[in-house]
């Protein structure tokens, strides 16, 4: 069975306890597999979490998390003292890191909205890139320049109107009717979950829902206010809309 993950239940788990399934070495590099992890592997469009695996005599730095074939969670970094495999280990993740990626990866939801009341269609969103300090959507659109202030002004309003942040769990079938009514479809972000074969979703309260795998925050109003930065032509009715959020 592949690795439990802690953040997909509760993205605010900043520490936790696991088991090591496997370790490997590599040059300098330790990696390191844990039955259950609340580190968020690069997926997504959102970068992996950084932090610290801690056992009584040893500390790996991790500075990278992906995934494998087997849909294992792989710790990476540098290791001081030894680890072994049934060992366990306390895990802890850079928080602040991980909690302003959850506001741009909410950010990033709510533009896609945005965008959508703006044009008053349901305009594709075909590419998203989240990180630290902006954040990038790519959108089958004509937005312009002299667009972004009212889009900007949209976006804005659902944070001040602090709708929660709802993540459920559906049946495939259930998932494609309910996803309908937000204008998306299951093909484009295809996410089960490993242990029932549901779909994840994220709502926006009444307001939007998507599947999504990725950490998010609990309500739009804790994303702050977000800042529209450029935009930019990427060729064939692409535009790239970058955009970050308050500090
Ligand atoms: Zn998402």
């Amino acid at each position: 069975m592949s690795t439990q993950r802690l953040y997909l239940e509760d993205p605010y788990l900043k520490s936790f306890e696991a088991e090591i399934m496997n370790i490997k070495f590599e040059d300098s590099k330790a990696y390191v597999i844990l039955d259950r992890t609340a580190f968020y592997p690069t997926g997504g469009g959102q970068p992996n979490d950084t932090g610290r695996l801690e056992a009584e005599n040893a500390v790996l730095t991790v500075t990278n998390v992906f995934e494998d074939d087997a849909g294992n969670v792989v710790h990476e970094g540098l290791l001081s003292g030894a680890l072994h495999i049934g060992d366990y280990v306390k895990g802890f993740i850079n928080w602040e890191r991980r909690h302003r990626l959850m506001r741009m990866h909410t950010a990033a939801h709510i533009l896609i909205k945005a965008v959508r009341i703006f044009f008053n269609m349901p305009v594709k969103c075909v590419s998203a890139s989240k990180d630290l300090d902006k954040s990038r959507l790519d959108f089958q659109a004509p937005i312009r320049r002299e667009m972004l202030p009212q889009i900007e002004g949209i976006a804005n309003k659902i944070v001040d109107e602090n709708r929660r942040i709802i993540v459920k769990y559906l049946e495939p079938n259930e998932a494609e009717i309910y996803l309908k009514k937000y204008d998306e479809s299951l093909n484009l972000y295809m996410r089960k979950h490993e242990l029932t074969g549901k779909v994840r979703i994220v709502e926006i309260e009444n307001l939007y829902g998507v599947p999504c795998g990725g950490t998010h925050v609990k309500s739009t109003g804790e994303v702050g206010s977000i800042k529209l930065l450029k935009r930019m032509s990427k060729g064939k009715g692409i535009v790239r809309v970058e955009y970050t959020v308050e500090p």
